[in-house]
């Protein structure tokens, strides 16, 4: 447990989750006076991004990191060095004012940097290990390691029980805490399907572990003749194969690739005001390679081709298609998308668990009420839970018409600012 003033009877809110989303929940929160919080994480090293993207190069510009890093006064306080007041309670002296540009704050390697360009992530990452240090120093911030495995409902209150497994049980561990709100910003992890019975023995490599190229160094360089298969075209799936491409034309020239697609390439289109397929579409870096390398006219004559073979099929074929490819292949890597990593177990006041539906346009959460007799009821409210995140973003309609799930740092903010005040 850390946070300068100790432990609370009840907390405004507990914050689940330490990544990208949760800090910024966080700063939101502060940012309207709700504290005290109670912000719990397994690591508090950055979520995803520091743990896995370091090397991944960003497909959002730089400035985009700024513009989130100096978003809300929390923030700004954080960036600018500026030490916090002696209580939450008293009002900010600085809320809304800029940080002066002349002043040298905590940004300077991305105020370097071209603005209107991408960057790795690794300096994104770094963002939000600086703003999670400075908000764990924050007043009205108390923080626990561990992981928030349940939350239990009092129907009559409408508060929250939450109960959190800490590594050591120490003596100062908060390992119960009451809460108004419980706040869930617990992302998601690579989707890995069973592959058909003739496959189902090949070992498979997690998407975002081969995201990295020392770890695909690492993993691959000291074994023989290797077999890789990529199955998907998004952009994580164009990342791993630009991977796989770069070590087998230099350090594994024995390394070959099988890349199971079932559609063609999409990119993100940069329109008037606004950008189409901006969630689906390939960006930044992985645009270009794929664009250069990829497409059936640039693969003929690029060197990509004496490494990866490319298999395409039809949406419905994937059964008949992995039993007939993927035989031979030493490691799978599946790049079809991300799914929710499980969240705390929820129960009502007797005792039942609660099967949350997240509304993507409000953040909030419904669930089936079921009453003493065990009658099914409508679907309800669940009071004062929300989400954000990868795991829980908005869903956006796009000028054409295209409806997305809006995912990035800069979408987060925008909708955490959005909801949030529905929030108190
Ligand atoms: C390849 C790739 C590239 C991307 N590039 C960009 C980019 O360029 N720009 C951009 O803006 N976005 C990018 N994103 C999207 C997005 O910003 C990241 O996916 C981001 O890491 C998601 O943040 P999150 O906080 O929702 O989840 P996470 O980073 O996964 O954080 C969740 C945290 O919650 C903790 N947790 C979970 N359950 C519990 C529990 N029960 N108790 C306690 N702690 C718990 C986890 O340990 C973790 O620390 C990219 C995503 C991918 C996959």
């Amino acid at each position: 447990m850390s946070g300068p003033y100790g432990t609370y009877p009840e907390y405004e809110a507990v914050v689940v989750g330490a990544g990208p989303a949760g800090v910024t929940c966080v700063g939101n929160l502060l940012e309207r006076k709700v504290a005290p919080i109670l912000w719990v994480d397994d690591g508090f090293d950055g979520g995803r991004m520091n743990r896995k993207y370091r090397e991944v190069p960003s497909n959002t510009k730089v400035s985009l990191f700024i513009n989130f890093a100096t978003a809300v006064a929390p923030f700004r306080k954080i960036v600018s060095g500026t030490p916090s007041r002696s209580r939450w309670e008293e009002p900010s002296d600085s809320d809304g004012v800029p940080v002066s540009s002349d002043k040298p704050d905590k940004l300077q390697v991305l105020r370097n940097m071209d603005q209107e360009k991408g960057c790795e992530l690794s300096h994104a990452a770094d963002v939000i290990l600086m703003l999670t240090e400075g908000l764990k120093r924050t007043p009205g911030v108390i923080t626990q390691k561990g992981r928030v495995t349940h939350g239990d409902l009092d129907d009559a209150t409408e508060k929250w029980t939450v109960g959190i497994q800490t590594e050591n049980s120490s003596e100062t561990d908060i390992t119960t805490a009451q809460a108004k709100r419980l706040i869930l910003c617990t992302g998601s992890s690579p989707t890995d399907i069973p592959l058909p019975g003739n496959v189902v023995n090949i070992p498979h490599l997690d998407l975002d572990t081969t995201l990295s190229p020392t770890y695909l160094k690492e993993k691959l360089t000291p074994l023989g003749p290797t077999t890789v298969s990529v199955i998907g075209a998004s952009h994580s799936a164009i990342l791993v194969l630009r991977n796989l491409y770069n070590l087998a034309r230099t350090e594994k020239p024995d390394l070959k690739i099988r890349w199971l697609t079932r559609h063609a390439l999409r990119y993100a289109e940069y329109m008037d005001g606004w950008i189409l397929r901006d969630n689906t579409g390939l960006k930044g870096e992985a645009a270009v390679w794929a664009k250069d390398n990829l497409e059936p006219e640039s693969f003929k004559t690029s060197d990509v081709s004496n490494y990866i073979d490319t298999i395409s099929y039809e949406k419905g074929q994937e059964r008949e298609m992995f039993e007939q490819y993927l035989p031979g292949s030493d490691f799978v890597i599946q790049a079809i998308g991300y799914t929710r990593d499980p969240i705390p177990l929820l129960k009502t006041s007797a005792g039942k668990d609660i099967t949350p539906y997240f509304e993507h346009e409000k953040g909030t959460f419904k669930y089936v009420q079921e009453s003493d007799c065990g009658t099914i009821g409508d679907l309800v409210p669940l009071p004062h839970v929300y989400g954000a995140g990868i795991a829980f973003p908005e869903r956006v309609t796009d000028p054409k018409g295209n409806v997305e799930l809006a995912v990035g740092f800069g979408k987060f903010l925008k909708f955490i600012k959005r909801v949030s005040p529905e929030w108190n």
